[in-house]
């Protein structure tokens, strides 16, 4: 990822969600901060931020079931705000940021869970990234955080628990208490694996291809239909609707029992969600889309 000398990472445990509390506990210095809601995970990021101070929401796509990215380029972002926060993958409804939202000199934070080691990213554009790694780097459970020193401060609120604050994990080198081995050491394995297989770059090239041949596919079926705006799109989630629930149905449940597993959505969007990570072979997008070659020829009237 090229981080630059200036960051500190960590590795803590108690997933993404717990970085929620995390992010406002360490950083709203002056009580508040500029939320950008594009899914369930920047909401519950920015319901739990208002228990510890006022959360503003600057924008959001909740008008079309977030199936696109909010234009960011001139949002309204109070000037004492301490933070702009982002989930820059949207898991559930497979949009992505294509450009970091003009934060007009606020520092920014984004979670990364479900976009971690995809594809190369500038981590000077940011003041916090961070992801639970069990979409894209290793077992669920561990979480990586990539901090900008000068944000790892003793100056917490004092009910912060000893366990969220940056700074004991960081002074410590992440062994404050007894780490998540097991975990941390599956990620190093896949540390390995991407850095011997072309780093970051390579990365992106794999999930590009993957991508395009879900969404070309998509982009010409005359039964399926992605739901995404095309310059939103994720290249790791791709949500996909027949348009009829009971056809939906009909699919998850056949492609299923052809061993295609978890492609059913999420209950909020519904239809099929595809998860293509970092550890899904290109030959596995490619078996779906001949189930769904197959699956419209029989079932297009
Ligand atoms: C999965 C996910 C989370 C939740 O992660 P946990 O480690 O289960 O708390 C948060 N944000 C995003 C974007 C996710 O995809």
């Amino acid at each position: 990822m090229n981080i630059p000398d200036n960051y500190k990472v960590i590795f803590v445990q108690g997933g993404a969600s717990l970085v929620f509390a995390g992010v406002p506990m360490n950083l709203m210095k002056k009580g508040k901060a500029a939320y950008i809601i594009t899914g369930q995970w920047a909401k519950k990021a920015y319901q739990e931020a208002q228990k510890y101070g006022e959360a503003i929401e600057v924008a959001s796509s909740a008008d079309k079931t977030f199936s696109y990215i909010p234009d960011c380029s001139d949002l309204d972002i109070p000037e004492d705000a301490d933070y702009v926060y982002i989930c820059e993958n949207n898991t559930i409804y497979g949009t992505k940021f294509k450009t970091l939202p003009n934060t007009k000199g606020h520092i920014l934070v984004s979670d990364v869970s479900s976009c971690f080691l995809s594809e190369p990213v500038d981590v000077t554009k940011y003041g916090v990234i961070y992801g639970g790694v069990q979409k894209n780097v290793g077992p669920a459970g561990l979480v990586i955080s990539i901090i900008r020193e000068d944000l790892i401060t003793d100056d917490v609120p004092s009910y912060t628990p000893t366990m969220l604050k940056w700074k004991t994990q960081a002074d410590k080198d992440s062994l404050y208490n007894t780490p998540n081995c097991y975990a941390i050491y599956i990620c190093g394995k896949v540390f390995k694996w991407l850095l011997a297989n072309g780093g970051l770059e390579a990365a992106k090239q794999r999930n590009e291809e993957k991508a395009a041949i879900l969404y070309n596919f998509l982009d010409q079926s005359k039964l399926f239909k992605g739901t995404v705006e095309p310059n939103s799109r994720s290249l790791m989630n791709v949500p996909f609707v027949t348009g009829d629930a009971d056809l939906d149905a009909k699919f998850v449940a056949e492609s299923k029992a052809a061993g295609l597993e978890n492609l059913k959505g999420h209950r909020t969007v519904g239809g099929m969600r595809a998860s293509i990570y970092n550890a899904m072979p290109k030959a596995g997008v490619e078996t779906l889309v001949s189930f769904m070659e197959d699956f419209e020829k029989k079932n297009l009237k």
